[in-house]
């Protein structure tokens, strides 16, 4: 299968600049904001008409992003109390499903490009491995998908990448064969044992929970301070925001508004975007019904992709197929690296259609469980 056959979508995250250097840690680390004071507001010399209220938010896109930041829900047959995808989203997907097929579907096509290479797995938390809910704190994952992690982290190397911090995910997942990074890719511990194949200065040694000597990679340190400020002033500023929940996940944060009525949500825009004007070295992306706020360096999903495979010694990609599997935009970010970069393939969790870099799409939670159980079976049946 050819990667390069299928035209490149937009991209969906509102990300800073990436440098189209291979890793280029040095240069990547750099912050692309502007030069001066970084904690200064800037100030205006040139005169103009104070914007109305909510004029920013709207103007710039965010209110637009925010509605679309996650699928619609399907109808709901109030009779019957089932949910059903009506005829024409069944079309709209099927249509979709042309240009971005079911893994499942095509599960020969993708072990045949992974015959005599290594598989590297990177899987998302959120809406991948765990349902989306209405309480981030009580996204678990069933019994049955971390047993299939665990298999699949047998066989394949085997990370999981996240926009929350790297230890509540951890707690979360609770696997300690598997490789982490938190906060977006910020955030990114890997154990001793795997020797760094490239030197990377902002690479640090540190132990774990256990006490183990561990690698680890915090490309965002400086911004800690800041991020904690930020994080009390957005809990102080939505407070009176019904629904509206702060999450701080060490190297960014996160306001869910998934709670919040809809009349609410540009107070939500608002009052995030009125912090966000004191702090040029932070900008925002948006997730699924959350706005999320991070430093302004040129680090995502995908430079944590690049980072793990070029740390382990896995960025031959002659030798090795990385496969990503995420559902919202942050996660674009890695499918394109893995697309332009024709180092594996990604996968797009979505029961509707979006404009994705991934090549593949599996509806849900389940067929993720349902397709790393298959590559599980594909290695024990192809052991010898
Ligand atoms: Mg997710």
């Amino acid at each position: 299968m050819d990667l390069k056959s299928t035209k490149a979508s937009p991209i969906l995250t509102d990300a800073a600049p990436i440098n189209k250097s291979r890793l280029g840690i040095h240069s990547s680390l750099l912050p692309c904001s502007q030069s001066g004071s970084s904690f200064s507001t800037s100030v205006l010399t040139i005169p103009r008409k104070k914007p109305s209220k909510l004029d920013d938010v709207r103007s710039n896109g965010w209110l637009d992003a925010m509605k679309s930041s996650s699928p619609p829900r399907k109808k709901i047959l109030k009779d019957f109390n089932v949910e059903v995808a009506s005829d024409d989203s069944d079309v709209a997907y099927n249509s979709w499903m042309v240009k971005h097929p079911s893994v499942i579907n095509s599960f020969e096509n993708i072990v045949n490009c992974a015959r005599g290479k290594k598989i590297v797995m990177f899987l998302d938390y959120d809406g991948t491995l765990s349902p989306i809910v209405d309480d981030p704190d009580c996204a678990f994952m069933s019994d049955d998908m971390r047993s299939a992690v665990r298999n699949v982290a047998k066989y394949f190397s085997t990370a999981i990448i996240s926009g929350r911090s790297r230890d509540k995910v951890f707690e979360l997942v609770g696997l300690t064969e598997l490789y982490y990074a938190g906060s977006h890719g910020m955030d990114i511990i890997f154990p001793d044992r795997d020797k760094l194949s490239t030197h990377h200065s902002t690479c640090v040694k540190s132990a774990d929970q256990q006490g183990m000597e561990v690698n680890l990679f915090q490309p965002a340190s400086e911004f800690l301070p800041m991020i904690d400020e930020v994080f009390r002033t957005l809990v102080e500023n939505t407070k009176d925001i019904k629904g509206a929940k702060v999450e701080n996940h060490k190297f960014c944060a996160s306001v869910h508004y998934r709670n919040v009525d809809d009349k609410s949500w540009p107070t939500v825009a608002q009052c995030v975007h009125d912090i966000l004007k004191d702090y040029p070295r932070l900008r925002l992306t948006h997730g699924r019904k959350v706005l999320e706020v991070r430093p302004v360096i040129e680090w995502d999903k995908g430079k944590a992709v690049e980072f793990l495979l070029e740390s382990l010694g896995l960025s031959n990609s002659a030798d090795v197929l990385a496969i990503y599997i995420g559902d919202d935009r942050t996660d674009e970010d890695a499918f394109k690296v893995l697309r332009e970069g024709n180092r594996g393939y990604g996968i797009l969790v979505s029961s509707a259609p979006k404009e994705s870099n991934a090549f593949f799409s599996l509806r849900d939670p389940s067929e993720v469980k349902e397709f790393l159980k298959s590559l599980v079976s594909w290695k024990e049946q192809n052991a010898l």
